[in-house]
């Protein structure tokens, strides 16, 4: 059975592992350079962020046999912050270690950003066309609504509530390479109340071999400045921490806009399929979100289909 999967994040790796080694035809396809999606590492010169997810829990058994594994390869470890009790963890090499070592073993096409879906055939931005017996989708809900009016499908009502339902907070990151190491008492620091929430220092998570610091900005500032010159906000936001990180020690730093981050409103469910349709929806909007929910939700779903 030939089986497409849109999305090479978590969900999308996580479904296709299963599928693949079940023995079906999996093609997983990603309009980015490289996999991971939200589970991101930014090369600035040679100093390396994570930028978008930072950590994650590991409480499922699944997700457990999947993460001692990796620890097992050293390319994953566990982490602790000074303001948690609970054991989290993170990527050897940056968050985007995971999705790369999930990856090597799948069939993933990169730069093929999917256009249309019409009857059982996706079109790519590049040309290409596949053919499917079943898909799963695994891009953000917004992205997925503009793909199914792209092709000319019309989501039954159930179909439309399940989509209306499922909500997503921005986040604008900052990352800044600097001169000497922060100092922090653990590899990052929770704010509360000020534009930036999270202050992430990737030289103690061991990521990077010059210091770095990630920062995101609160959902309410994200989104109350997602529009304005990032430029500015970055200004902005770096300014605000200045107390924990002085400015003269910033040597650069970039900014980027995450219209998705944390799904905030989920459907109960791991994943959904559509009414009448061989195609399923699955990501971090379905069951309990983050980088967890979101492997267990194409865990799920991939044991739907086989
Ligand atoms: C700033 C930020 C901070 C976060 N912090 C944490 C955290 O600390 N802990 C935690 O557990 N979670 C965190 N998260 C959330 C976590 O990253 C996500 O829940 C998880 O990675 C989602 O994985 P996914 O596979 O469902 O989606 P994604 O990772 O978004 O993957 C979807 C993929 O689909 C691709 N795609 C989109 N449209 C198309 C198309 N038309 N054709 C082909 N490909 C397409 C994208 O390129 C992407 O690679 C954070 C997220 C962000 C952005």
């Amino acid at each position: 059975m030939r089986i497409i999967i849109i999305g090479a994040g978590m969900t999308g790796l996580s479904a296709a592992r299963i599928l693949t080694q079940q023995g079906h035809d999996v093609i997983v396809l990603d309009k980015g350079r490289g996999v991971g999606g939200r589970m991101s590492t930014r090369t600035i010169e040679q100093a390396k962020a994570d930028h978008g997810a930072q950590y994650f829990s590991v409480k499922s058994p699944e997700f457990k046999a999947l993460i001692e594994e990796l620890v097992s390869n050293n390319v994953a470890k566990e982490w602790q912050l000074a303001q948690r009790e609970n054991i989290r963890y993170i990527g050897t090499k940056g968050m985007n270690s995971i999705p790369k070592k999930l990856a090597e073993s799948l069939n993933v096409k990169l730069n093929e950003k999917v256009v249309t879906i019409t009857g059982n055939t996706l079109k790519t931005e590049s040309g290409n066309s596949y053919d499917f017996n079943n898909l799963i989708i695994t891009i953000p809900i917004p992205q997925v609504i503009e793909l199914l009016q792209n092709s000319n499908i019309t989501p039954t009502e159930n179909d439309q509530a399940v989509l209306n339902s499922i909500k997503y907070d921005p986040c604008i990151a900052v990352m800044a390479v600097l001169k000497q190491p922060t100092g922090f008492p653990s590899g990052g620091i929770i704010l509360e109340n000020q534009p930036v929430a999270w202050i992430a220092d990737n030289f103690q998570k061991g990521i990077t071999p010059f210091p770095t610091v990630t920062l995101h900005a609160s959902a309410d500032y994200s989104r109350n400045r997602l529009e304005d010159d990032l430029q500015v906000v970055s200004k902005e936001m770096l300014t605000s921490v200045n107390q924990y990180i002085p400015t003269d020690i910033i040597l650069t730093s970039q900014v980027h806009r995450w219209r998705y981050s944390l799904a905030r409103k989920r459907h109960e469910s791991a994943f959904y399929q559509l009414e009448n349709r061989l195609i399923f929806l699955a990501g971090d909007g379905f069951g309990i979100g983050n980088v967890e929910g979101a492997f267990l939700s194409g865990y799920e779903a991939a044991t739907a289909i086989s």
